[in-house]
């Protein structure tokens, strides 16, 4: 009993045991003064135990093998009383009294618990930014020493692949997708760190962006920019044509001239020009004028292919590009289409003619003097009397 009280004591000091101690009909014969803090109100002596710890009611088969057995001890791990978190160990003090220690766990159960939450929080954050990740139209993917360690659905499907796992176990082989043109994802950070890159794997061009995100983690996201690349394409061919008549404008047809000039390649160009337009201005007014011009382009630009280049210089000029030098084919066509408009009727303003420069390239011709032997022999046909094909 002494030696007891005085571990006790020596527990006590220490703010972290408190005691009490119980006889076998649960009445409180002795308990340390501190022990108040846990119920929140007075204990007195010959007080029922189980009015201030009802959590060990149930448990009295157990504390009869306590009173019988000194080996016999139980726990009742963090009960939470008036603010604290206590363990209770109830152990054998004699045959006749029962021991039960407090002991105070505050401390430690909170910053389990605040580690518990933390790892929540980590586990909440990394679904929500995988959710993220997973809603984004781009591929997304992240490394770590050449190997991916994550990987959104979008780059998943994309490479036709199940599940992470599955890229996960082909990179252990040392996979590296294959398609893409870098070594490694480490040399593809380094191209792609500072700007944006462009970046074809197989048929598709994307934007890549490379990003370090914690020590060895970098996060590349891949943009597929065919689509950009359609719209841009709209887009120039808007800029690039006429809006009443929808041919090329002579900006866009000089250019494809000078490439073709460039590459050596042989064309034939021809100039077209109506025939006294100004006098159906002048009889039927401008907007007539106007339907003219547009039904003299359908009208010209239906005996053309593809791969002829038609385009409006301005006014009632019409130029197209031939890139074949069989001369005498083409002169062929161009007077059919001579022809097909000096016997059409046209929309409100009834005949009308053409006039035809054709002049096919030579080496060393430039835009300006392919253009000016094609326009002198346009000028010699109108000299001629119009409504006809000369070349020049
Ligand atoms: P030629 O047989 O010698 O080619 O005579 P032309 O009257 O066809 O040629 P000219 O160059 O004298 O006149 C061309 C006219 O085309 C003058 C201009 O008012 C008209 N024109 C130019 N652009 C347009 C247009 O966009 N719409 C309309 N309605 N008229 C235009
Ligand atoms: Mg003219
Ligand atoms: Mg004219």
């Amino acid at each position: 009993m002494k030696n007891i009280q005085i571990i006790l004591n020596a527990i006590l000091s220490q703010d972290v045991f408190e005691y009490i101690l119980i006889d076998r009909a649960y009445r409180i014969t002795d308990f340390s003064e501190n022990i108040t803090r846990y119920f929140g109100k007075n204990v007195h002596r010959d007080d029922d135990i189980r009015d201030y710890l009802p959590e060990i009611v149930g448990y009295e088969d157990r504390i009869e093998t306590v009173l019988e057995d000194e080996k016999n001890r139980y726990v009742l791990e963090t009960v939470y009383k008036n603010d604290y978190y206590i363990n209770i160990h109830l152990e054998h003090y004699s045959k006749d009294k029962v021991l039960i220690l407090l002991h105070n766990t505050t401390e430690i159960t909170l910053s389990k618990l605040e580690l518990l939450q933390y790892s929540n929080d980590n586990q909440l954050l990394f679904n929500t930014i995988k959710k993220i990740l997973d809603s984004q139209d781009n591929l997304l993917v992240v490394t770590s020493n050449n190997k991916i360690e994550y990987a959104n659905k979008k780059f998943l499907e994309y490479f036709s692949l199940k599940s992470l796992d599955e890229l996960k176990e082909r990179n252990e082989n040392n996979f590296s997708i294959t398609s893409l043109p870098v070594r490694s994802f480490d040399a593809l950070y380094e191209y792609a760190k500072e700007e944006e890159k462009e970046l074809t794997i197989g048929e598709d061009t994307f934007l890549v962006k490379a990003t370090l995100l914690e020590k060895t983690y970098k996060l590349f996201t891949f943009s597929k920019i065919t689509k950009l690349c359609d719209m841009n394409r709209a887009l120039e061919e808007k800029i690039n044509r006429d809006p009443l008549t929808g041919l090329y404008r002579k900006s866009y047809f000089d250019e494809k001239l000078a490439e073709a000039l460039e590459y050596d390649q042989s064309v034939t160009l021809v100039i077209a020009d109506i025939d006294n337009f100004k006098a159906i201005n002048d009889r039927y007014g401008h907007l007539v004028g106007d339907k003219v011009l547009k039904e003299s382009a359908d009208l010209i630009g239906s005996q053309l292919r593809d791969n002829d280049l038609f385009a409006r210089w301005g006014g009632e000029e019409f130029l197209i590009l031939f890139k074949c030098s069989k001369q005498e084919k083409i002169v062929e066509k161009i007077e059919k289409i001579r022809e097909m408009v000096d016997t059409h009727v046209f929309d409100g303003a009834g005949h009308l003619t053409v006039s035809f420069g054709v002049a096919t390239s030579k080496e060393n011709d430039t835009v300006y003097s392919l253009l000016e032997r094609a326009d002198k022999a346009l000028y010699l046909a109108k000299k001629k009397g119009k409504n006809m094909v000369v070349v020049g």
